[in-house]
């Protein structure tokens, strides 16, 4: 029952179309010399948000996306450095500490949305630190590559919603001693999103090298990582967008 759900969405999805991938030309070296910090978010005994009906635990969908953005990342010539590569549970304090003792230049905390209401669906992107325009800017590329290919390619993208970026003091993010962004990409509790992110994860981690289990941009875990990917490239080398105004700092 619960493979049937999650074919008659991926074919579905297919047929709308995502985001054409770089080519291996293309990427190759642009990110050579940089070294990525990624935080699946949860772990162990904390699963984070859990979708029922389809069995869907947020710290799994979490680890599988930031395989796939590790994979990307390689392939581009970076080192990347994961906080956890299984399903072990960490401290915020822990995953910061981590990436610092790594020396990475960005960190990028992974998670997946989700409220009590099933109807929101949208995309939202955290930095931390009170006072650190580059990580503002970090999230900021983040999101402006992520927000259209996630609305284009979500189930009903009339009303995904462009949360925009927003401060959160996570641990991991004001602890980090690098530019540190935390992506909210849509939200598991909607029951359509939820089928399109129960894609399961089909590959374990190689010694040292990470694979995903399936690049294809027609999954919505890999438009995650492949619209991530794209924005950490747009981080670090300008390539695309506009600047834009910073949304103004919800009280906290
Ligand atoms: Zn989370």
């Amino acid at each position: 029952m619960r493979r049937q759900w999650i074919h008659v969405f991926l074919a579905a999805l297919t047929i709308l179309g995502g985001l054409a991938p770089l080519t291996p030309a293309e990427s190759a070296g642009l990110l050579t010399g940089k070294t990525i910090c990624l935080d699946p978010g949860h772990g162990g005994a904390d699963p984070g948000a859990y979708y029922a009906p389809l069995d869907l635990s947020e710290a799994d969908i979490n680890l599988d996306v930031a395989y796939r953005l590790a994979a990307l990342l390689q392939a581009a010539g970076a080192r990347v450095v994961m906080t956890r590569t299984g399903d072990q549970g960490l401290t915020e304090a822990e995953r910061a500490a981590f990436c610092n003792r790594a020396q990475a230049n960005i960190l990028v905390s992974v998670h997946t949305n989700s409220f009590t209401d099933p109807a929101p669906n949208g995309v939202l992107t955290f930095y931390g630190k009170r006072s650190a325009a580059e990580d503002r800017r970090l999230a900021q590329a983040l999101h402006d590559a992520m927000a259209p290919v996630l609305q284009a390619n979500a189930p009903s993208p009339a009303t995904f919603i462009d949360y925009g970026v927003r401060r959160y003091g996570a641990g991991v993010l004001r602890r980090s001693a690098m530019p540190a962004a935390l992506l909210e990409p849509a939200f598991m509790s909607n029951p359509a999103e939820a089928a399109l992110l129960a894609t399961p994860i089909t590959t374990a981690p190689g010694s040292g090298v990470f694979t995903a289990g399936c690049q294809a941009d027609s999954y919505r875990r890999g438009q995650i990582a492949q619209s991530a990917y794209r924005g950490i490239l747009a981080y670090f080398t300008g390539i695309s967008k506009e600047a834009r105004a910073i949304p103004t700092e919800p009280a906290t």
